[in-house]
């Protein structure tokens, strides 16, 4: 049997995808990126495949993407984050309906992606300049609120009242003003839910410059915290639709791109 494999090299978690040719899901593997990208990239491959029981022989393309996808120099093929994500959107969503506006947040950057009917990319616009808005801020609340970041989201549901507004712009005086908001005896809850809105806030001004079109999609590690859901979701005035494992997505679409350049690589050849 043949393989395919997307790796999503992120900032903060690398992504791994294989399917087989049709292109069924075999199974996904998320480790921390930590400070050697290329050296984790590999282990978790070879832990996924082990897991799986695939060879490195029956991998017969492999796709990289990401913010360090260049250092995985293996890869047949490197593509960009951006088009990764719209093929493994599309793909992921399928039961939902058409998407039509994709929300990425990730570790360090935030992007929202606008697509046409086809599914193609037609705009996109990215924040990866500011941390206020991205996965590192809500680690950084989580890291001061003495909370792990997987408890966000329950923590936002037990909130009360107007959710508290945090004003900063910048990351790091935004940390400081929760610290303020800790010492006059806010609770982590309302603490908790105001960081959510002051990212929801941010994240709509940048689907706004792609334009809100209905199908709203939203995948990246933070999109497993409900909260933020919530708090997206209110700002908007609009559902959106979470895949199953929303960290994954982009690794999947880079692996749907591998299967699609094989099989394209293969016609030539005949
Ligand atoms: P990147 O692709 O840039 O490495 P990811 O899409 O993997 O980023 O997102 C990483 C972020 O996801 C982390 O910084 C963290 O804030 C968030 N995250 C990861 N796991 C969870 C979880 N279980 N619950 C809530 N947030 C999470």
């Amino acid at each position: 049997m043949n393989y395919f494999v997307g790796i999503d090299i992120g900032s903060t978690a690398i992504k791994i995808t294989v399917i087989d040719e049709n292109r069924t899901l075999m199974g996904q593997r998320i480790s921390g990126s930590g400070s050697m990208f290329y050296k984790y990239a590999h282990q978790t491959l070879n832990d996924l495949l082990n897991d799986l029981n695939i060879t490195k022989d029956e991998i017969v393309y492999t796709v990289a993407t990401g913010y360090g996808r260049k250092l995985f120099k293996e890869a047949d093929e490197s593509i960009s984050e951006i088009t990764a994500n719209a093929i493994g959107a599309v793909a992921a969503a399928k039961e939902y309906g058409e998407i039509k506006t994709i929300i990425n947040i990730g570790g360090q950057d935030s992007k929202a992606i606008s697509l046409d009917d086809q599914g193609n990319v037609v705009n996109f616009a990215m924040n990866d300049r500011c941390a206020a808005g991205t996965g590192k801020f809500l680690d950084a609340c989580a890291m001061n609120l003495e909370i792990g970041v997987e408890e966000l989201g329950e923590r936002h549901f037990k909130a009360t009242g107007t959710p508290l507004s945090i004003n900063s712009t910048c990351a790091v005086f935004a940390e400081s003003e929760i610290i303020g908001l800790l010492g006059n005896s806010h609770s982590v809850e309302d603490i908790v839910s105001g960081v959510h809105y002051s990212i929801a806030k941010r994240v709509i001004k940048l689907v706004k410059r792609v334009g809100v079109k209905e199908g709203i999609y939203f995948d990246g590690g933070p999109a497993l915290n409900m909260g933020l859901v919530n708090a997206i979701e209110n700002e908007l005035g609009k559902k959106i639709f979470i895949p199953e494992h929303p960290q994954v997505t982009t690794s999947y679409g880079a692996a749907i791109l591998g299967a699609e350049s094989y099989a394209y690589q293969q016609q030539m050849k005949t």
